[in-house]
């Protein structure tokens, strides 16, 4: 069995060393292909000075030389910072000082965004190995290297920032094993076999990527890796190029329907999917069953978190016609629901989510007190997610940090976004929090489909009809667009921080 990452496809590079492992928007490489570049840039980064235990920055959007990086930093023991070149210079600046990367290397070919902080951080465009233009960074000499670990599986593999929807960015350390366990895990869920075609467009940069590309590798099968999500090249390689499998998170849904809609095209005409994933935010119901409808094919939802590698759950292609569950424990996981007094909750009442098992992370890199508030001594990570169980299905109810206490009634946000969103004009919504003397309102920030003419007030008479008292919102506000993440994650850290600032 491999026990670091890139060994996960050499079991396929002996066997079926044709078959394509990689293809981007620019070329493919057969498992063989892929296996002699990542030992040739492994090669580089070692006259580039990387040794074992040195944090190296990969900036870059999914992309072959992304995935060959990443996978020549595993086989050096380096751990990789894989980071979206969509950020902005300060949030880089503090990933890289934060984590004392040895060198940053950019994709300056692949984007733009790549290409300018590249200019910014004076990097030398060269070939890595086979790699071409590549930007790297002199070498920082003031760091030094973390120490490698006898077991290899115990080594970090990814040092993981997460996109931070409640404020501060934390370094996620996930070691091989981690990783492997993880992915191990979804594509049994999935019965992925080598036949699959992996649509690759949520970023390596954030853990589902990194999962995708893992999993896949691991069964032998095709990663389809996308720089940049765009509905009209999914469509087009749904219909073409044999796209088995689509994982997104609900934004990648809604702009698909969304594209399907403005472009007039009567039906999506889904080709060779079998599987359509989506996780990482709240699913609204009312678009889950608009997918379901029109590419035919259940919409599994899965939960995860990044410091758990990121499976905790997931809806089986095999149940019986799901509703909102996210599904059930991903076997090898333990979970239970604390409540409020530190308490296990009686089962089908809401409690703080904790799980234990192998994918749970090492830890947050250079913050020992985070992580000793995040994992107890007997290894249970608090997920800071409020879920309830229901025969042995699993939802989420929303964040620990989210709730709403609305005159002693607890309101969770989730909720309430889920009746706003039933009103045809809603794109997106999010519900948060806003502190008044001794109590606190439900503030609903709501995003129109553009050249709608509703108003707040046509809103708050469709809500309120729906929900108790104390759930409707004190306050809607229109916006153009809600703040996001570059995987669409709603920033809900900022629309309440609004509220707080004097207007
Ligand atoms: P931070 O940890 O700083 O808040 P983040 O929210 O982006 O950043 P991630 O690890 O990317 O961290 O996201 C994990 C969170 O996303 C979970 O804790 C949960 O709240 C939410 N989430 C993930 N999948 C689902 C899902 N299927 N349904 C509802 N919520 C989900």
């Amino acid at each position: 069995l491999p026990s670091r990452i890139h060994e996960v496809m050499d079991r396929h590079v002996e066997a079926t060393p044709d078959h394509i492992a990689l293809i981007d928007d620019r070329t493919r490489l057969t498992y063989r292909e892929l296996d002699r570049t990542v030992g040739r840039v492994a090669e580089a980064l070692q006259a580039l000075g990387i040794r074992g235990g040195d944090r190296i920055m990969i900036v870059s959007e999914n992309s072959i030389p992304l995935a060959c990086l990443l996978l020549a930093a595993s086989r050096l023991d380096a751990w990789a910072i894989v980071v979206n070149p969509r950020l902005s210079p300060r949030e880089l600046d503090q990933i890289r000082d934060h984590s004392g990367a040895r060198r940053v290397l950019l994709t300056a070919e692949v984007s733009q965004e790549a290409a300018n902080h590249a200019d910014r951080y004076e990097a030398t465009v060269q070939d890595v190995g086979p790699l071409r233009g590549i930007a790297v960074t002199g070498l920082n000499l003031a760091t030094v290297a973390e120490p490698i670990e006898a077991d290899g599986a115990n080594q970090v593999a990814v040092l993981i920032y997460t996109s931070g929807t409640t404020g501060t960015p934390k370094g996620v350390m996930l070691t091989h094993r981690n990783l492997l366990f993880s992915a191990r895990g979804t594509a049994a869920f999935r019965n992925m076999t080598a036949a699959d075609v992996q649509y690759c467009v949520l970023p390596i940069s954030h853990i589902v990527g990194i999962s995708l590309l893992t999993m896949t590798l691991m069964v032998g099968a095709t990663v389809r890796l996308v720089a940049k999500y765009d509905p009209a090249a999914l469509v087009k390689a749904m219909a073409q190029e044999g796209v088995t499998i689509l994982n997104g998170v609900p934004a990648t849904y809604q702009r698909l329907l969304e594209y399907r809609r403005t472009a007039g095209l009567p039906k999506l005409d889904r080709g060779r999917l079998r599987l359509i994933a989506v996780a990482g935010a709240p699913l609204d119901p009312e678009l889950k069953s608009r997918v379901e409808q029109e590419l035919g094919l259940p919409l599994l939802n899965g939960y995860g978190i990044t410091e758990c590698s990121p499976g905790i759950s997931g809806v089986r292609p095999d149940s019986p016609k799901a509703d909102h569950t996210v599904g059930t424990v991903m076997p090898g996981l333990e979970a239970k629901l604390v409540g409020r007094d530190g308490k296990a909750v009686a089962d089908g009442e809401v409690g703080e989510l904790h799980v234990r098992g192998p994918n749970v992370m090492r830890g947050y890199y250079r913050a020992p007190d985070l992580t000793a508030r995040a994992i107890d001594p007997e290894g249970w990570f608090n997920t800071g997610d409020l879920a309830r169980f229901e025969n042995g299905a699993m939802y989420i109810v929303g964040r620990t940090k989210e709730m709403i206490i609305r005159s002693g009634f607890n309101v969770y946000p989730a909720e309430i976004e889920a009746v706003l969103s039933t009103h045809d004009a809603v794109v997106q919504c999010a519900v948060v929090g806003r502190a008044v003397e001794g109590n606190e309102e439900v503030i609903a920030f709501v995003q129109l489909i553009k050249g709608s003419t509703a108003t707040a007030q046509d809103l708050m008479a469709h809500v309120a009809p729906q929900l108790t008292s104390y759930k409707r919102p004190s306050e809607i506000i229109l916006m153009d667009a809600l703040p996001a993440t570059s995987t669409g994650k709603l920033l809900k850290h900022k629309l309440a921080e609004s509220l707080r600032s004097p207007h």
